[in-house]
């Protein structure tokens, strides 16, 4: 239902909601270390990273430390990836740490270490997806791009197409509608990126959207035809008590907080089913985030 074709906004109706958008976030942006003009793209790649599938709140410790340890691709690239786990603490989903790794190793290589302006070149980063790299490419680089995460669709599901909510992931249909909605001058896209991104986290959130608080509330599609209620598939949240996930979390907390290779059994008393937590552990290895040694021990990648 979420690709049928739907009537693009008008000039006009476009322009609206970029100078309610862009005004809303002159007044109302969080200050955030990577939005600092003094950012360096690494810091913004790094953000990018991090941000990926943990809150602003959790990111922020993890996102000084690291860039107090590593100011650059190379710092980074020059120690083992297992440095880059460890660091990576309780922020989850700790392959990113290796994909970043991997990232910093490929800028040095290919780049002379200096992250590349080039969407073509970002995009042939490792761990870097359409999102990452028009997120660096536009918040980095000011460069005009269509920067569409789940904020940002949400906010154009509503405001411009009148639903409740997107699907479950970016149709050709969302990433469409983003990209004629994006502003003509590269300057003002960078800033509309971020604006209309920050108003999803701020505002238009999923469960309890400010509407009272909302720019747009004037203009806003959903609002115009009554708010109907979401009637797309059903959405699960993520459970995470008692899941693969968790179990190999506390397998790498092991692994991290260790200053050398862990034996087995120190690795068995953390959880306490044995058939999963040889799953997780056999998943941490296939993965690349711990490397099996003799003698029954394990450690971070070197
Ligand atoms: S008016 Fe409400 S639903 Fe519409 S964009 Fe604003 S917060 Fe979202």
């Amino acid at each position: 239902m979420h690709d049928a074709p739907r009537p693009r906004p008008s000039n006009a109706a476009s322009a609206a909601l970029h100078e309610a958008v862009l005004t809303w976030y002159d007044a109302n942006a969080r200050t955030l270390p990577w939005r600092d003009p003094a950012a360096s793209p690494w810091a913004v790649l790094v953000s990018e990273f991090m941000l990926q599938q943990t809150p602003v709140a959790r990111v922020l410790p993890s996102y000084t430390a690291w860039l107090e340890r590593w100011p650059t691709p190379a710092t980074l690239a020059a120690e083992p990836p297992g440095e880059a786990v460890r660091a990576w603490g309780r922020l989850g989903y700790p392959r990113r740490a290796l994909r970043l790794h991997a990232a910093a190793t490929a800028i040095v290589e290919r780049h002379g270490g200096e992250v590349p302006d080039d969407h073509a070149a970002l995009l042939a980063l490792p761990g870097v997806g359409t999102y990452t790299a028009t997120a660096v490419a536009s918040f980095a680089f000011g460069q005009r791009h269509a920067v569409v995460d789940t904020n940002v669709r949400r906010v154009f599901a509503r405001a411009v197409t009148g639903v409740a909510l997107p699907g479950p992931s970016a149709s050709a249909a969302d990433l469409r509608l983003a990209a004629e909605l994006v502003p003509g001058d590269p300057r003002t896209a960078a800033r509309w990126a971020v604006a209309s991104m920050e108003l999803g986290a701020l505002v238009c959130t999923a469960r309890t959207p400010r509407c009272a608080d909302c720019p747009v509330r004037g203009l806003c599609a959903w609002r115009l035809v009554g708010s109907p209620a979401y009637d797309g598939p059903a959405r699960r949240g993520q459970a995470y008590d008692g899941t693969d996930r968790q179990a190999r979390g506390r397998l790498l907390a092991v692994l991290r907080d260790a200053h050398g290779p862990v034996a087995k059994h120190d690795l068995d008393r953390v959880w306490a089913d044995a058939v999963q937590r040889e799953r997780a552990l056999d998943g941490l290895v296939a993965d690349g985030l711990v490397e099996p040694l003799t003698g029954d021990r394990y450690r971070l990648p070197a």
